[in-house]
């Protein structure tokens, strides 16, 4: 048997160097990002605009606009003096499109360097976002990476992908620039699971992970769990987006739940409530929406256990920062593990909401 299971409180993150993203920093320990993408025509300011909007109001902390066309390039400075997060210019097949929006005010740009038009023209690009100062996300995709090493491997995995970053952020490194950050995507979950993983033994600069074309939710935000929770417990990760289809703004939601799932970034209250079952003592539902409701904004990271019966309640109230082991109608408070009230049924919402304050106000400087 084993004698000690240590208990650890996950891998330590991968270390990466700290890339600086308008305002905000990548890597370095910094915590986890959230970013998306627009569904607009970058052109149309205003609905851009609009819709980066929503996703700031929902968290996100970093935005992406597709930049296909001149006149998507000539909108970048417009957009940007609108909004309040960095702005992420995206690039693909043109690299004299890139060299046009990085003559506009952006705070990154992203490159696939599969479909960018060869070496030559991925230097011309780094040569302008050094002399902008400008990072560079490097965007590997298994579904357009070079044919030359799709050839070699026979097909897109990850040793391909990493082997792909890796010759770009070397070129790059050969012309002095070494503000990037790198995203190894695939449709395929073992395939990112694999690739970050291999890249974050040879590599630290910071990764922007996803597991992309995920699809519709909510399978597609099981999969980008299925995908990201092995590589975020890995400790590897600086960014993240969630890709769904349609709407834009539920991934960021989607993001900052597997970040609290995997205990990588906690942000808001925890709710643990059992499945219930025929031993139910209390009615769970309505406790959980009614609590979910009342707690709907706060960022406090404290966790919370709410059980329907005495079978798990009490051991479960224990281990949370605040729980209840609920009776027949009726329950007790736990707080830190020790019991600090007893209550009835009616009573539960609002004593558990005045002991998050308390919480709140014990750990104010935790
Ligand atoms: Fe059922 Fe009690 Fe377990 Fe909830 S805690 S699932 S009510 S046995």
């Amino acid at each position: 048997l084993i004698k000690e299971v240590p208990k650890t409180p996950g891998k330590p993150r991968h270390k990466t160097r700290e890339v600086q993203i308008g305002e905000k920093c990548i890597g370095g320990g910094n915590p986890i990002l959230v970013q998306s993408m627009t569904t607009t025509d970058t052109f149309d300011v205003e609905a851009t605009v609009k819709q980066i909007h929503a996703l700031e109001e929902a968290g996100c902390e970093m935005v992406r606009v597709t930049v296909p066309k001149p006149e998507d390039a000539g909108a970048l400075g417009r957009i940007r003096e609108q909004i309040g997060i960095p702005l992420i210019c995206d690039i693909h097949f043109d690299y004299k499109m890139a060299l046009q929006a990085l003559d506009h005010p952006v705070d990154k740009i992203r490159i696939n360097p599969g479909n960018i038009g060869g070496y030559d023209r991925f230097r011309q690009v780094v040569r302008r976002a050094k002399e902008r100062g400008i990072p560079m996300r490097i965007g590997v995709n298994a579904g357009s990476l070079e044919r030359e090493l799709v050839e070699k491997y026979e097909f897109p995995c990850p040793p391909a992908m990493v082997e792909s970053a890796i010759r770009y952020i070397e070129m790059a490194e050969e012309e002095g620039y070494h503000q990037m950050v790198v995203s190894l995507k695939s449709s395929d979950v073992l395939t990112v699971v694999e690739a970050y993983r291999l890249y974050a033994q040879l590599c630290d600069y910071p990764t922007h992970i996803g597991v992309t074309e995920a699809g519709k939710p909510p399978y597609a935000v099981t999969k980008s769990a299925a995908g990201l929770s092995p590589i975020l417990l890995d400790g590897i990760g600086d960014t993240i987006r969630i890709s769904l289809l349609g709407d834009p703004v539920p991934e960021i939601g989607a993001a900052f739940d597997i970040l609290q799932a995997t205990q990588r970034r906690v942000r808001k209250p925890e709710l643990i409530a059992c499945p219930t079952c025929g031993r139910l003592a209390i009615d769970l539902e309505k406790i959980i929406a009614e609590l979910e409701k009342r707690l709907e904004g706060k960022r406090t990271p404290v966790k919370i256990s709410v059980l329907g019966c005495v079978v798990n309640g009490p051991g479960e109230a224990r281990e949370a920062d605040i729980g209840i082991a609920a009776g027949n109608g009726k329950g007790v408070i736990f707080r830190n593990g020790e019991i600090v009230r007893h209550v009835l049924e009616a009573e539960m919402v609002d004593a558990l909401l005045e002991e998050i304050q308390l919480w709140e106000t014990n750990n104010k400087d935790k």
